[in-house]
């Protein structure tokens, strides 16, 4: 497995492939890797020629008052575990090699960020496109990962590339859970021991939403009642939205999410259900 941290070296490995007609999958991820990130890159392994999986913590997707400076990262164990994975390269660039210039050219996300983590989170989606927009670029990748656990991001990120046109797909891949229902997340470790065994109730708050709603009820304030019972963290939204147009008219797949404020760590979850009740298989 490569390693290359510098956008010239990037461009070359990547000129070399496709000029010998391989396709590129692309997993981007912000590191301090979990099964979650593993899945997107077994998944993109069965599908293209060769895998690169950028490792950046991006600083636009993150407010002033967020964890960018404590975001948790580890690239000597990362390297480890891509590599397992069959991951053919590491693109982990600096701040510096990623945003050598004050952007002139500012892109944002339309109304599907206005709700759920957008609202709560001002400039969120703006960073994040800036950053797939330009790692699309880079790598030329046929095909690039997003898995579900971020559902709005992956919801925005597929409206950019329909609404753009970048010749590429975006495949999604399903949230990957601890043993106990919780979604595996990075942020995890900054959870204290006792708020660790509140987190499972996320998971079964949501199932508990779902199956009200089949019934027929609104299920947000029991949701939020159970919720406000079982753990200790500040509820910051639950929502129940069309998806992926994330609006409130529900069609084919309805999206029930949550975000939960910890004392260090903000735990998001959500599932994705169509009318009929069975689960949408991402
Ligand atoms: P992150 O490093 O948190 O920015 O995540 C990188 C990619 O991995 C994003 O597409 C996430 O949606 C995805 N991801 C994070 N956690 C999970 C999970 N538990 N299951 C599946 N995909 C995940």
């Amino acid at each position: 497995m490569l390693i290359l941290q510098t956008v010239a070296e990037l461009k070359d490995w990547v000129r070399e492939i496709k000029s010998a007609g391989h396709t590129i999958g692309l997993v981007p991820t912000m590191g301090f890797l979990h099964e979650g990130h593993l899945s997107l890159v077994e998944k993109a392994k069965a599908e293209n020629d060769k895998v690169i999986m950028s490792i950046f913590v991006n600083p636009a997707q993150f407010g002033p008052n967020e964890d960018f400076d404590r975001y948790p990262r580890n690239l000597e164990r990362d390297q480890q575990l891509a590599s397992g994975a069959g991951t053919d390269v590491i693109f982990a660039p600096s701040v510096e090699e990623m945003y050598p210039r004050e952007s002139q050219i500012k892109i944002s996300a339309g109304r599907q960020a206005d709700v759920l983590c957008g609202a709560k989170r001002p400039g969120h989606f703006d960073g994040v496109l800036k950053v797939v927009t330009k790692l699309f670029h880079l790598t030329e990748a046929d095909l690039a990962y997003f898995g579900q656990k971020d559902a709005q991001q992956l919801a925005i990120i597929e409206s950019l590339v329909a609404d753009f046109n970048f010749p590429m797909a975006i495949r999604r891949g399903e949230t990957i859970r601890e043993k106990d229902g919780l979604a595996k997340s990075s942020r995890n470790v900054y959870l204290s021991g006792a708020e660790r065994d509140e987190a499972p109730h996320l998971k079964k708050a949501l199932e508990m939403g779902k199956a009200l709603f089949m019934q027929g009820y609104d299920p947000i304030e029991p949701m939020t009642q159970y919720l406000n019972e079982y753990t200790s963290g500040k509820i910051d939204y639950i929502e129940l939205l069309d998806y992926p147009t994330l609006t409130a008219d529900i069609q084919n797949d309805a999206i029930l999410a949550l975000a939960v404020q910890f004392e260090k760590a903000r735990l998001i979850d959500n599932i994705i259900f169509q009318l009929k009740g069975e689960l949408s298989h991402a």
